[in-house]
């Protein structure tokens, strides 16, 4: 089989370190590490950046070429020392596309993402999106540009991607002498706290020097609150993803004038008007009826999840050698999935509609490749019927949406 894409190996061992750090985590009686909502939504996250990243990461790459090919700036020959400034070089763009994301209403509409999760361990490592890889991709842009070789590039990338998933855990205590030089997990929750003394800090992704240079070191004193200072009230896929940019268009429209306009767009987050979220909240979420209540069967979560990363190892694998229509039922399948995992934790009334798209979906999936496409009709009929005569919706709210009441 030719070009299999090794990238399909990190969900296997994304799942063996989680598994590691959970069962560290009971051993030394640090249950509250693990939040079972929290890790569905950022499992979910995760599943959908490295879904779609499979569509776009080979423009990105093509990018890095073309520039390096046509508009370095120095001829950079390979090397050991080569390696070195690269990795320096690296992490410098990453400070400043980091700091950035957290600076600009723009950027942070697409970084806030990784900062939802009140949990601090592996899964928040997963809470990437893509539009957060395409801003990324731009500034990365820089490093073929100085003349560093895309495939230099590419390799440190992938370098520098695994570092900082190790970063995200509360299992590896303060390692002082290491943080002078090295971010540690302890250094990098301190960028994840929303203690007003740990805000906006600590914005490296290996090194600490560069925060250190620029007056943005914080080292852990007291334990960190983890999450945003104004948390988000809602696990649900597409407002995870979506809200902040709601938010700077409601105060782009509330703006008058080019330069109150310009800032709604480009200003800081920290001038975001608070109360705009409450109000898009009331227009596009539903209110949980009680917030202390959890589901019963969250089996069913765990199930979706694990066949979604069973699919995406699958597919990421065999990526090269599928048909567009394989590609195009894979991830639309999958995406509808996610969007039900977050509907489901958001007790939505809707979601039985997500399941008979499913079913609807995979039988035409089916039925397209045994060449009987022109039946597609007849499970569509039988599922018309099945809701008509057994009210199947009534029966599936009632069961999937019993609730048990937590502490
Ligand atoms: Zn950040
Ligand atoms: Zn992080």
């Amino acid at each position: 089989m030719k070009n299999i894409n090794f990238l399909a190996f990190a969900m296997p061992a994304f799942f063996l370190f989680l598994f590691l750090e959970y069962k560290l985590a009971q051993r030394k009686k640090r249950p509250e590490i693990f939040n079972y909502e929290s890790s569905v939504s950022n499992i979910s996250i995760g599943i959908a950046e490295r879904l779609i990243n499979l569509f776009v990461a080979a423009s990105f790459y093509q990018l890095y070429y073309l520039i390096y090919d046509e508009y370095r700036i120095f001829e950079i020959p390979s090397g050991f020392l080569v390696w070195t400034a690269l990795i320096l070089a690296t992490d410098f763009v990453w400070y400043w596309y980091h700091r950035l994301g957290h600076e600009v209403n723009f950027f942070w509409a697409a970084h806030i993402v990784h900062h939802h999760s009140e949990e601090f361990n592996f899964t928040a490592a997963a809470r990437i999106t893509t539009f957060q890889a395409v801003i990324r991709t731009g500034f990365w842009c820089i490093l073929p540009l100085i003349g560093f070789h895309p495939t230099m590039v590419i390799t440190m990338l992938i370098v520098h991607g695994a570092y900082s998933f190790f970063t995200h855990t509360q299992l590896i205590g303060k390692i002082k002498w290491l943080e002078y030089i090295f971010v540690t997990p302890s250094i990098h929750g301190v960028h994840h706290a929303s203690d007003e003394k740990y805000l906006d800090k600590n914005y490296g992704d290996m090194f600490t020097f560069w925060d250190r240079l620029f007056g943005t070191f914080q080292e852990e004193e007291e334990k960190p609150k983890y999450g945003l200072t104004h948390p988000l009230k809602s696990y649900s896929f597409l407002w995870q993803h979506f809200h902040y940019y709601f938010e700077i268009y409601e105060l782009w429209k509330r703006s008058k004038g080019f330069k109150a306009r310009w800032q709604a767009v480009f200003g800081s987050p920290a001038n975001m008007d608070q109360d705009i979220r409450p109000i898009l909240e009331k227009r596009f979420l539903q209110d949980k009826s009680n917030p202390h209540q959890r589901l019963r069967f969250r089996n069913y979560l765990y199930i979706q999840l694990a066949l979604c990363t069973l699919l995406l190892t699958v597919f990421t694998y065999y990526f090269d050698n599928l048909e567009i229509y394989d590609k195009v039922f894979v991830l639309s399948i999958t995406i509808i999935t996610l969007i039900n995992c977050g509907a489901i934790l958001e007790q939505r009334k809707w979601i039985y509609y997500l399941e008979y798209t499913r079913i609807f979906m995979i039988t035409t999936y089916f039925l397209y490749e045994e060449n009987l496409i022109m039946f597609f009709f007849v499970p569509l009929a039988i599922m018309i019927f099945a809701e008509q005569l057994f009210s199947l919706s009534k029966y599936y709210q009632n069961m999937i949406l019993q609730l048990e009441n937590v502490e």
